[in-house]
Order: C-alpha cells, then structure tokens, then sequence
C-alpha cells in the first residue's frame, strides 16, 4: 500500500543502443541489456517493474505506445538521453513509479530529472501515491479540480490526520474506512486504520480467515482498503490462513493476550491455548490506545476473525543509514524507508543527502549538528504521536551515529515502534576504494575524545596493536581536535612498522572523494579532516599494484 510499483517488485532493466548508452547503464544498479531495445521492452513489458531506455524521448515514446494498457499495472518508463543530461519520467509517473524512477536514476547520473505529472509541479498532493493510504474513486476529477486551484472539500467518517488541507470543493475527499457507494468528484481516502485479529487451528485452510473476514467486512460496511495490518497469536504468525490475508503480521505470546479485556473470551480456547481470546485480544492491542473493536469475533469451522479500529495512527521510528553519500550506495531498503516517511529529521547534510526521495507531502526537520539529543528525542515524540519518521543517518546508523541514543531514549517517550535500517559505512566504502585493508579481523576506533575520554581512546589503540588488527580511525580530526591523529600514530608505531600501509580516504563516494595510499611513518596528519576515514593496516598487509590488502591466507 501506498508504494511504488519499483519497490514491490523490484525489478528495473536498464536498456540501451548505443556504446554511450552503454556507459550509462552500467553506472546503474540495475539489469542491463544492450542491443534490440524495441525487442526487449515487447518481451519484458508484463514482467518488469521499470524500464530506464537510453534513447530519445521519440523512439522511448514509439517503442511503448502500442504496450500501454493500465496505468495501475503499466511498469514505469524513463528514458535518458546518451548523454545522461535528462532522465524522462515518462509514463506510469504516480501509479508506475516513474516519477521515482526519474528522481532515483538522476540522482546516480547526476542528471536533471524531468517530471512532468501536473500534481508534482504544482506541489498538489497526489492522491492515489500518498504513503500508507488508498485512494480509489474520481481521482482525475478531483486532482483537476485542485490543479485548476479548487482544493477538495474534505469529508470524513475518522478522524484522521491527512497530509493536506483541503478547501471548499465541489469536489470531495471522504476520508473513511468505510465502503462508499462510488459517485462523480468523489475520492474515498482509506488510512490503515483497521486491524485484523485472526485466530486459527493448525488445519485452518489458507482461506479460512479470508472468507470469514470478507463476509464480516461486508455485514459491517468496512473497507479491505482500510486494513493496514494482521494481527494473531504467537504460534500462528506464519499459517497460511494468516498470511493469505496479505498484510503486515504482529503477533502475540498468550500470556500478553490473556490480559487483554475482551467481549467474548472461551473457556475452551483458554484451556486449549491459554488465553480465553485471540482473534478479539490481538487485533485490540495491535490497534493501540483508544482502539475500538468494529467487528465482534466471528467463528467459522477452523478460524475466528475480529477487527479493530484505531483511535490513531500507529507512528514509527526508523533510524536509517544513507551509505556514504552518492545515491548508488544507499540500500533499496533505506529507500523506502524514507519515502514511506511522513517526517524526515537529521542533521542538514544528511537531509540533503536524501534530497531526491522527499516528496511534497512529506515534513523536513533540519537539525543542528551537536543538538543529538533534541533530535532524538523529536524523533521519538513525533514517532509516538502518530507520524512514521525517518530519522537519517550518514553511512550505518549503527556506527558512530543515532541508533544507540535511540534505542536508549525509546522507552521514555512511550516506544513507539524503532527500527534500524543499516548503511553501507564509511569504513566499508573506504576500504573499497582502497583495495581489501579490512579483509581481515579489523577494528573500528573513533578518535574523537567529544564523549569518551582520550585515555579510553589510547587503551584500544593499544589493544588495536596488541591484537594485530587493521584498524579503520573515525573522525580523525577537525579543526578543534587537532592533535588526536598523531598521538595515534605514535602509538601505532610503538608496535608496527613505519612502512605499515595506510589509506586516507576523504569525501568517500562523494564530490571531492580524495584517496590518499602512504604508511604509518608518512603520515601526514594535515592531510586528513573530518571528512576522513584513515585506514591502518595489520603486519600482514601489504600493497598490490596500488592497493593495499590484508590477505585472509589462501594464497600461504
Ligand atoms: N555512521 C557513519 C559514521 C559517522 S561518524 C558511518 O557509518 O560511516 C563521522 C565520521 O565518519 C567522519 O568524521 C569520518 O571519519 C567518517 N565518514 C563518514 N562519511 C564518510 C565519507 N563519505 N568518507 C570518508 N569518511 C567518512
């Protein structure tokens, strides 16, 4: 629900004619073909997710004309020009993806995507791409309507926060979750505000719930829209009666759900499971605080059903890591994270780093370095009031950076769902660039003396060389911390080899990467700055035709 097709099914080929063409696919992380490009789109159309076609705009829009069908199940077409100057979001822009598509493959070519879908240039939210709702009814009605500078009037059965505003019609945005007979200028906006318990015997058919679900939804007027997720005991979270309904699973131990209040326990389920309700206990405590239960248990031969109603939102957390700092590095599952986000927060570069995923509706709070805490702590409030955040991180979250101070401040501002998205890290994009220094047991030392004591630092560099470890040193100056670095160096020489290999990489994968191979007695301290990770080998590492490796031994 509300992601892109690109996401839920992943698969993007990247197709090109010309040698210029070439070049330009395989700076992409995408399947690559080159040659027959009208061939290969025809043969590919029903299976792909997304086609990036290096040609002109003409012979993309040619190639595509006669496979158009759907745009709800259309993949998203770009087309990029040889030169790798614009990047076309050409059709299936919202439904598709493409607009997505655009922004993604401009931001790994540095090229200037080209969208042309009137709700993104004119900042009008787009109603059937918002993250976590469904839109269905009068779609193109109302998004004209809006373009022309009439805003919908918003209408609504919940109350439920809507990331706009709405004005005074005469079209309609109902927002519901309940089912609505279909009329001219109305769209029927669904929020995940539904739960469904399921309980089930092990024999349960993987239909079981399915069926008894869709006739109890039907009876009480409710929308399988409006179901954002499924909710069970323990023991039964991977059945397939579970599972077919096709939503996200929280599942419970008995003991959590014998303690939930319901309206019709069992004895006999109390005996036989241990707690005298599932399918009503789990879909109450998975919808949270305030939660109300719209449709009672209903019991069928193998399966029980119940739903719940939220009172609000199910907010989240995400600490997520953006790699390095050029697009490619950055993982398919930060992505999302950040485009399902309703707030983005993190320090300025880090924001700007992730600039390309930000949509229209979504909020950016920028932070000042030094303000951790504050943002932490935002994090978590706004987390825990509703909204899904995406707090961003260079590199991993989990390396010198938020996720610690987050999951340490959670539990004070009432737990909202936390979850770490990891990076690829500065250490590991160094020693990329470098050759393979960290191939072997290495550590990861930050000489930043801001929150540990420098005596601490100087006890695990020496435990780095007593160990024989390669080290990668974080943070190894700036312009306050001037004199870390070469107290390090001295203790790594006290135990290594002046001729020990050494990288400095400065700006990893970014504008103004810089790589610098010397040796521990080189060093140049100078030379490094807070956009550096320096890397210091072991006594087995060496320099092969300009790279410097740790061998794992399997060529001794
Ligand atoms: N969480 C980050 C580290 C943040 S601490 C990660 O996993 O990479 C900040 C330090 O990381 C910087 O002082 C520098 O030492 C290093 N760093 C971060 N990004 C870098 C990059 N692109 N190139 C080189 N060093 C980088």
């Amino acid at each position: 629900m509300g992601e892109s097709v690109t996401s839920r099914r992943g698969r993007v080929l990247a197709v090109s004619v010309t040698e210029a063409g070439r070049r330009i696919t395989a700076r992409l992380p995408y399947v690559a073909i080159h040659g027959d490009l009208a061939a290969t789109v025809r043969a590919r159309w029903s299976e792909v997710d997304g086609f990036v076609l290096c040609c002109a705009t003409g012979i993309a829009v040619r190639v595509v004309a006669p496979l158009l069908g759907d745009k709800g199940t259309d993949p998203a077409v770009v087309s990029v020009d040889d030169a790798g100057a614009f990047t076309v979001s050409l059709c299936g822009g919202h439904a598709g993806g493409a607009n997505h598509l655009a922004r993604e493959v401009a931001g790994l070519l540095g090229s200037t995507p080209v969208v042309t879908t009137a709700t993104d240039v004119a900042g009008v939210p787009p109603l059937d791409a918002l993250p976590g709702f469904v839109a269905t009814g009068d779609v193109a009605a109302v998004a004209r309507a809006w373009l022309d500078g009439r805003p919908p009037l918003v209408e609504r059965t919940l109350d439920w926060p809507v990331p706009f505003a709405g004005g005074e019609g005469p079209t309609r945005v109902l927002v519901t979750d309940r089912a609505v007979d279909a009329a001219a200028g109305l769209v029927a906006l669904r929020p995940p505000s539904l739960v469904v318990g399921v309980g089930a015997s092990s024999d349960a058919a993987p239909d079981a719930a399915a069926a008894l679900l869709d006739a109890a939804m039907g009876r009480a007027g409710l929308s399988g829209d409006a179901i954002g997720t499924v909710a069970t005991i323990d023991r039964r979270a991977g059945d397939a009666a579970v599972t077919a309904l096709g939503r996200p699973v929280r599942a419970f131990p008995a003991e959590v759900l014998a303690a939930v209040e319901v309206p019709n326990p069992s004895t006999i389920v109390a005996a036989e499971v241990g707690t005298a309700s599932v399918a009503e206990a789990a879909a109450l405590l998975a919808a949270g605080p305030g939660a109300e239960l719209v449709v009672a248990k209903q019991k069928g031969a193998t399966a029980t059903v119940a739903v719940a109603r939220r009172a609000r939102p199910e907010g989240s957390v995400a600490v997520v890591g953006l790699g390095p700092g050029h697009p490619r590095h950055r993982t398919a599952a930060a992505t999302a994270a950040i485009r399902a986000a309703d707030v983005v927060i993190g320090y300025d570069r880090y924001v700007d780093q992730c600039a390309d995923l930000l949509g229209s509706a979504t909020t950016v709070v920028r932070s000042p370095i030094g303000a951790e805490i504050d943002r932490c702590a935002e994090a978590l409030a706004r987390g825990a009031a509703g909204d899904r955040v995406a707090l961003v991180c260079s590199g991993d979250p989990g390396v010198f950076a938020m996720a610690t101070l987050v999951c340490e401040l959670a539990p004070g501002h009432g737990a909202p769902p936390v979850e770490v998205v990891p990076g690829v890290t500065a250490a590991s994009a160094a020693a990329a660039l470098l050759g393979a220094p960290l191939a072997h047991d290495h550590a990861l030392v930050s000489l930043s003396d801001h929150l540990t004591p420098w005596e601490a630092i100087e006890r695990r560099l020496r435990a780095v060389t007593e160990a024989d470890l390669a080290v990668a040193l974080y943070n190894p100056r700036s312009s306050r911390r001037t004199w870390q670095l070469e107290t390090a160096r001295s203790i790594l020489l006290e135990a290594r080899p002046a001729t020990t290999p050494v990288g400095i990489v400065t700006e990893a994968t970014r504008a103004g990467e810089q790589t610098v191979l010397t040796t521990l007695g080189d060093l140049d301290p100078s030379t490094v700055g807070m956009l550096s990770v320096v890397v210091v080998g072991s006594s087995t590492t060496t320099v092969v035709d300009g790279r410097i490796v740790t061998p794992r031994g399997y060529l001794t």
